[in-house]
């Protein structure tokens, strides 16, 4: 069954009377903003015509019924159920519950009802449309008599012609190819910096981006269309911007790659004591975190840019500490409770308290010089510290975070 339909003129002539929503004064009274429907002329006997197959749920002359002598038919085109009603008749040739097929005679003309000259009165109900002050469903009939469908309307599929908004910028050397395969033609190498725009699917390219072998059509700025890898392209050109995110390896030794790929060339390696700050947009690139096959272009403590596997690293949330989570902490360095806290006895949980420690309290990491730094943000691992008010004693490593 096809799921749209267009609306057969239920008369034999084109000639309109009264259009949807003409004449609001007079319809006031019946709480319309105009008229609800179209008038087609037709004169006394004159053939009315089904619109559309359907099955008449209504046929006769309820008393003093503004419509006269009417009938309704129900209509199912895919999942859209529409109404078309057939006022002012002189006679009726179909039965409740009887199957029509569009262009079936079903009555004749005549102005039975609220009507003062022979015409047919025609409603359209559409359920889920609507126009303004109108009942639910109700719609102007004529743009359906004149090709428009009812029915769902069928996605547009984008050629792969089709410009989109989506504009990309190289994250690297970028291969231009001329055509959908790195065996294609390679035409050129792109730099950083130049926008793309994105042709096709904006929202398949959107997925891809930064992630997919797979390859995306675009247009250059001298109008020259090609292929470019999916993966090597970001959405926002030049250098990117810090985010306010931070990450942290969960491996020692991570390597920060030239491009975003494990084939890529080292540029050095970053262990769990580095907090890395992520560049791009915080919104695009925090969802990556901790998923296999993303990567996050990142800064290192060492002024280090590149790209890190992003499943082998864990949001820092150091940003809002203000300093790094994770950290060797010598004695006499100043660290901050990340919670609320308390200094105990011994380095244990159960140890006695000594003193409440608030969250955001400076205390003083306390060791021997001759002593291994402490690691601070450690879950599992205790600092000896001193609080403000001299106070020494043991808290638990993971409430710490370092002092700027
Ligand atoms: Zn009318």
């Amino acid at each position: 069954m096809a799921d749209q339909v267009t609306l057969r003129w239920p008369v034999d002539n084109r000639i309109i009377n009264r259009r949807f929503g003409e004449f609001p004064e007079l319809y006031k009274q019946f709480g319309l903003p105009g008229h609800e429907g179209i008038d087609l002329y037709a004169d006394h006997g004159d053939n009315i015509y089904a619109a559309a197959d359907g099955r008449v749920s209504m046929a006769g002359h309820p008393n003093k019924h503004p419509y006269g002598m009417h009938i309704r038919v129900k209509h199912q085109v895919g999942s859209t159920a529409f109404e078309t009603v057939y006022a002012h008749l002189s006679q009726i040739n179909v039965q409740v519950g009887q199957q029509v097929k569009a262009g079936e005679v079903i009555g004749l003309a005549d102005n039975t009802g609220n009507s003062t000259g022979s015409h047919l009165h025609l409603t359209l109900k559409i359920t889920g449309k609507s126009t303004p002050g109108y009942p639910a469903g109700i719609v102007d009939p004529l743009p359906y008599l004149s090709g428009q469908v009812i029915g769902p309307p069928s996605p547009p599929t984008p050629t792969p012609d089709e410009l989109t908004d989506l504009i990309v910028f190289p994250s690297d050397k970028l291969a231009f190819y001329s055509g959908p395969s790195k065996d294609a033609a390679l035409w050129a190498f792109l730099t950083d910096g130049e926008p793309l725009r994105v042709m096709g699917n904006a929202d398949q390219a959107r997925q891809a981006i930064g992630k997919s072998d797979s390859l995306i059509k675009v247009k250059r700025r001298d109008g020259k269309e090609g292929w470019v890898v999916a993966r090597f392209v970001r959405t926002t050109g030049g250098a990117l911007p810090p985010t306010g995110l931070a990450v942290v390896p969960t491996v020692d030794g991570l390597n920060v790659r030239a491009r975003p790929m494990v084939e890529a060339f080292s540029l050095g390696m970053v262990t769990p004591m580095d907090t890395l700050t992520v560049l791009g947009d915080e919104k695009v690139e925090r969802p990556k975190i901790g998923q296999q096959l993303n990567w996050l272009n990142v800064k290192t403590p060492q002024g280090l840019v590149g790209y890190v596997a992003a499943w082998y690293v864990r949001a820092a949330d150091a940003v809002s500490f203000g300093g790094p989570v994770m950290a060797f902490a010598p004695g006499g360095t100043a660290v901050k409770a990340r919670v609320n806290t308390y200094l105990r006895k011994q380095p244990a949980p159960h140890s006695p308290r000594q003193q409440a420690i608030r969250r955001g309290d400076e205390l003083i990491v306390i060791s021997d010089p001759d002593d291994p730094p402490v690691q601070i943000g450690q879950k599992g691992d205790w600092v000896f510290v001193e609080n403000s008010s001299g106070e020494r004693g043991w808290v638990p490593s993971g409430a710490l975070y370092l002092k700027k």
